[in-house]
Parts: C-alpha cells; structure tokens; sequence
C-alpha cells in the first residue's frame, strides 16, 4: 500500500456548497492507503499548494489526490507542484468531484456527499496502482511550416523567421498576398490595404530564414509533433522565374482571354499573366487550363516574343520533401456563392455583385482605376444598395454563424462610394449592426452621420430588374414594419465567409479536425485558442473562423510565439501515459493497427511472431487500440485493465 494524501477543495462555495466537506474528508481518512486528508477553501491558491507540499513531507506521503476541479484545469498545476517537492508527477491524480459532482448534483447534499467519497475513492484505488513515470523525449526540427500565403501567412511566417527560426511558406496561387491584397482600403482607419501589406510580402521575400514555394501544393504530411515528413506538390509556371523580366511583352501576342480571379472575374486577362503588379514572387505564369497545350506547342507566341527566354514549356512539376517541426494553417475563407441566393440575382444582372467585386472597383489598381462604374454599361451608379447578412445568420442556407466583418466593410463600402460619387445615395439593409472593434462603432456612426448613408433595418426578399436599367430591391423595414421598395442602380452582397475551398482536402490530409461548417478546431476556444487538437498544429485567420484584419495578425502572431516556444528546447517531451503492448499475449492478430486513429501502431517480426509494436512518440493514448484488442495485450500506462476494474469495484460498491 502507498501512503495517499487527500486533499479535498471547497472551490470557495463552488464545492463546499453542495457537498459535505468535514463528511469527504472524515470518511476519506479511513480508506485503505489514505495516510492523511485534508481540506482547504482554495487548493490552487498559494496557500492551499503550500498545505499540500508540506504534507507530502511531513506525512511522508508517495501519492497526491486533489478532489477538485476537472484536471482540464488544474491538473498541470499539481502535477507540477508534485515535481517540485520530490514526488513522481504521475504519482499525483485529481478527483473530479466539481464538474462532475456539485455543479450537476446542487439539489441534493447528501447523494452529492456521497458520489464525492466514490470518486474520490476510485482515484485513491488507482493511485495505489499507479507506475512512476518520465515524459518520452523525442529530437525536434526546428523548422516551421506554414501553409497559406495571406496575411495569417506572412505574418506568421515573418515572426517565426524573426524569432531565428526557418521557415517554409506554402502558398497554392502563384502569388503571397491572399484576400488582403484585392481589398481598397482598411476598416476602420482607411489605410491602403496594399499600402500596409505589400511591405510584408517584400520582407518574406527577402528573409534569409524564410523559403517561398509559391504556386505550391501540400500533398502529404506524416509524422509528429516535432518530426513532421512533407511533400510538396510545386507546380511548373512555364516561366523561368530568374528570367522573367516583367516586360510584359508575351500579354500583346497571347491570343487566349479567360476571367480574372483576381479581378473577381470582372475583367479579363491573357492566358500568360501577372496576377497583380507587386505579386511575389515577380514573375509571370502560363495558366496551363487556358492555354492550348505544349503537347505538341500549340501556339507558342509569348516564347517567340519573350527575349530573355524565361518560358519553358518542358518544365514539369516537382515533388519537394521537407522535414518540419510545426505546422501553420492559414488556408483563409471564400465567399459563400451570390448564385446559391437566386433570388438576389447575382450572376443574372451584371450590376448585382459581392464584396470582394466592389473591392476591385473601389481600388486603385482595379479594372477602373477606383472609379465606381456599372458593368453593364460603364455608368456610375447613382443610388448603391448595400446587402447584410447573406448566408450568414441564415440556417435555410446552414450557415447559422455571423461572417464578423461584413457590417463594418458595408459601412467602409457606403463611405467610399459617397467619397467617390458625393452625390450619389447609399443605403444599406442591415439586421443589426455588429461593431465590436476599436473605433469600430465609431467607424459606423461616421458612415450614417458625416457620410449621409442610409441604414434601413430589415431583411431584403428579393432583387430583381423592372425592364428598364434599374434594380429594384424588396424588402422589409422592420423599424417600421412597412414593405420598402427601393429602386437603385447597383446591389452590393455582404456575402457569408466560408473556409476555403481547400481546407477540407487539407484538414484530412493533415487529419485535423474541424467544426460543422468546415472552420479548423482550436484545441479551447478560450485557453488554447490558437492550437489545433492535434500536437504540433497551429492555427490562423479565417481557416479557423470569420475575422478581420487586427485578430488575423494578433492569432499569426500568437501562434507564432507557440511554434518558437515548441522550438525554444531541442528535445520535446511527450505525456508516457501511452500504450504498451505486453508481447507475450499480443497475437499479432493487427486488429488494432488500422484503428489507431495517430497511426502510432504496426506489426513487427520478432522471434519468429508476429506482435504489435507501438510509436510512443505518436501515441494519444485515446484507448481506441485497447478497447478493441481481444486478448488484453494493449494497456494504457497507469489506466492498466486491473486498475480500471478496481476503480469500477470502488464506485458501485
Ligand atoms: Fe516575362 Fe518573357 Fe513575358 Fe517578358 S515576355 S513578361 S520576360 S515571360
Ligand atoms: Fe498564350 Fe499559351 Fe500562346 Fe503563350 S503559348 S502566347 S500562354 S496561348
Ligand atoms: Fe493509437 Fe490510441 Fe492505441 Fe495510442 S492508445 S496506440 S493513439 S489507438
Ligand atoms: Fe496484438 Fe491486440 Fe493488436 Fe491483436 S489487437 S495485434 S493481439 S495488440
């Protein structure tokens, strides 16, 4: 038998309201292994750790309960004060009897007495079995990966190179920059947004620590925290990028047009393009879907023009392999299809149009130099409407959450437009109005006061033309209560963000996991926000959830500060509460290899038999192996099938 301590928290009156506190502690002393039991109004507090390391020497004590709060919180805590006083942390366990007892059981005292003895009586039986155990240490990398070239992406990149630390930056387009570089101006002080975030792109560029594989793809990732194996997909651009000189001579001779993405398909481009005039890398790339083929050379005018010779149309794709130590997930957010809302008419009238199209007509660098026009027929719109809300916040379109950032990029527009055309009407349809930003509500109340916008609550039905060159929007003030028809030359959608198209193919290839709606899950949405569930994995920007700029770069930054605090020791060290596999009895039968959900798991030849062998490194310790082993060979370190079975004895006795 171990000498067990007992230490019972009031949790203030979390506990000791519900539960009989002098009962637990009176009865707790007399179980067997229990040497001493004690209790306290706060246990985490200072005096209360203080009491607990006295006692584990006074009393002489080899093993720790603290019946408390969920070990979620404070397990660290006492596992770290056990460290500090000598003792084995793995010999300290919590007893949940907050969560799983008062707080669910507040309308009886006695049967919550009760069920607090039992659970912390099943802990003293499983302490008494208890192995003293060290962490497994395993050699790190230290050499980050971040995958997603916008905002998230350089600025996490930047940090991390800054910090001293390699990086490799993944990007799928042919150039960094992401949705940021499209936008006009920033809300709320109206900074270009080129302005403040090409500087960025130039320093990545720049950055002896940083390597850019841009027009790259993840293709597969294994491994571990620590000791991640990547390939990288890197696709042939047709361009030498050393060579290429930006001249630009290949656009006049390219016979082929397509839409422009980055334009947001408002205008054309050659099928040999620029995605933009500060893209970086600098170099031009031949869209391989648009122009004819090299198989044989179909065309091959840009080559002919093109006096440094930077077209290369044997280039083929290459397969990078890379080690890393952590991850970076960037991957950013679309915007919900305008066509999947067919009663707002995008794609049927062509002065019907979302967000990031009114960025490009509002920016300088777009298709009409800044200048507010109408696609149709060139026109500048006189009466603008202004769309909340679509998709968002609607479950017909399953889209429950707030996109966050549409109210404040609807007033941004409204006030730009007025900046532009001072005497033209903008007016917004709104449901409410979420400001929740520094000088966020203030930005707003510029728009409708010093700007003269419009703000009409309610929900538009329907978009739709009355013959003539005008739009008329239908909806409801709900101020009023009255129908409102407003007739008006252009419609701007407020369109949902939804994670990008990408990140689903990528979340299983890293086999993270994600919420309902396709957002990369953080570890705690409160304590460990920036964190995947999986070791190793770090999160940014609207891979995770709809957010502006200032909370993109603050999570960059964040998670940037985690990837250095990984790399900061050579060795990391893993929990070794893992499985073990007793050789003897395992039968080699490999039913648990495909369960194991770490891939932690194979068979090995030893002796002449087939036996499961177990990454330690890659191990969870999830159970999946051992719930399903059919002769008991998989046993979780210090939750062996004999403790677990004492334990059950302990709570139904
Ligand atoms: Fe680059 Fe050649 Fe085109 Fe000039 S002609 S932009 S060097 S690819
Ligand atoms: Fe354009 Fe392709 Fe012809 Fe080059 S080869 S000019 S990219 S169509
Ligand atoms: Fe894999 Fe889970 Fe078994 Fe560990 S406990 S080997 S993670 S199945
Ligand atoms: Fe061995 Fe059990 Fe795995 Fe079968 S399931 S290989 S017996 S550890």
């Amino acid at each position: 038998m171990k000498r067990i301590g007992v230490f019972v928290c009031w949790c203030g009156s979390n506990i000791a309201e519900v539960v009989d506190i002098d009962q637990v502690v009176e009865t707790i002393k007399d179980y067997p292994g229990v040497a001493y039991a004690e209790d306290y109004v706060y246990m985490c507090s200072d005096p209360g750790q203080k009491l607990v390391q006295d006692a584990i020497k006074d009393k002489k004590l080899n093993s720790v309960i603290i019946a408390c709060c969920s070990p979620t919180l404070h397990e660290a805590t006492f596992r770290d004060l056990s460290r500090l006083t000598g003792l084995n942390p793995y010999q300290c366990e919590i007893a949940n009897i907050r969560e799983q007892c008062s707080w669910v059981h507040k309308d009886n005292r006695e049967e919550a007495t009760l069920k607090a003895i039992k659970i912390i009586r099943t802990m003293v039986d499983k302490a008494n079995q208890n192995e003293s155990l060290e962490p497994i240490k395993t050699p790190v990398t230290r050499r980050a990966l971040v995958i997603g070239g916008g905002i998230a992406g350089i600025q996490a990149s930047l940090d991390i190179a800054d910090a001293g630390y390699e990086v490799l930056l993944v990007e799928k387009n042919p150039s960094i920059g992401g949705h940021m570089i499209q936008l006009s101006e920033t809300f709320p002080t109206l900074d270009c947004s080129q302005c403040i975030l090409t500087p960025k792109m130039v320093a990545v560029s720049r950055h002896p620590k940083i390597q850019l594989l841009a027009y790259s793809e993840i293709q597969e990732i294994s491994g571990y925290v620590g000791n991640f194996n990547v390939r990288i997909l890197k696709k042939p651009r047709y361009v030498i990028e050393d060579k290429c000189n930006l001249c630009g001579k290949c656009l006049d001779v390219c016979p082929v047009i397509t839409p422009a993405k980055f334009e947001e398909n408002l205008v054309v481009r050659k099928a040999i393009y620029l995605p933009f005039p500060q893209a970086i890398p600098a170099t031009y790339t031949i869209d391989i879907e648009q122009c004819p083929g090299f198989l044989p050379i179909a065309c091959g005018k840009c080559a002919e023009v093109c006096e440094p010779e930077a077209i290369d149309f044997d280039m083929q794709p290459e397969i990078i392999e890379e080690k890393v130590g952590a991850i970076v997930v960037t991957t950013g957010y679309d915007l919900y299809s305008p066509q999947k809302i067919g009663e707002y008419g995008s794609g049927k009238y062509e002065d019907v149009m979302d967000g990031l199209q009114f960025e490009r007509l509002l920016s300088a660098t777009g298709p009409t130099g800044g200048e507010v026009r109408r696609l149709s027929d060139n026109k500048v719109p006189k009466r603008v409407v202004f769309v909340s809300c679509v998709g968002s916040r609607d479950p017909e379109h399953h889209l429950p959450y707030c996109s966050k950032i549409c109210c404040m990029y609807m007033a941004k527009h409204a006030m730009l437009y007025k900046h532009k055309v001072p005497d033209g009407e903008a007016i917004v349809f709104y449901i409410d109005v979420r400001a929740g930003g520094k000088g966020y509500e203030e930005f707003v109340t510029r728009a409708q006061e010093e700007d003269r916008v419009l703000y009409i609550r309610g929900k538009v039905s329907k978009i739709f033309k009355n013959g003539n060159d005008k739009l008329i929007v239908w909806g409801a003030d709900t101020l009023t209560g009255k129908q409102v028809e407003v007739e008006c030359d252009m419609v701007v959608l407020a369109m949902a963000m939804i994670p990008n198209d990408g990140t689903k193919d990528l979340i299983s290839k890293l086999k993270i996991s994600s919420n309902e709606h396709g957002f990369i899950s953080e570890a705690h949405p409160k304590l460990r926000p920036v964190e995947s569930i999986s070791a190793g994995f770090f999160l940014a920007g609207c891979s995770q959830a709809p957010k502006d700029i200032p909370e993109t770069v603050a999570q960059a930054s964040a998670s940037a500060s985690k990837v250095a605090d990984l790399f900061a020791e050579k060795e990391l060290k893993h929990e070794p509460t893992v499985v073990t596999v007793d050789e003897n009895i395992c039968n080699g039968c490999g039913i648990c290899i495909s369960l194991c959900p770490y891939d932690a798991r194979e068979l090995e030849i030893k002796d002449g038999n087939r036996v499961a062998k177990v990454n330690e490194t890659l191990c969870e310790g999830c159970g999946s192996c051992i719930s399903a082993c059919p002769s008991g060979a998989a046993q979780l370190r210090n939750l062996t099938d004999n403790q677990i079975i004492k334990m059950m004895e302990s709570a139904l006795s």
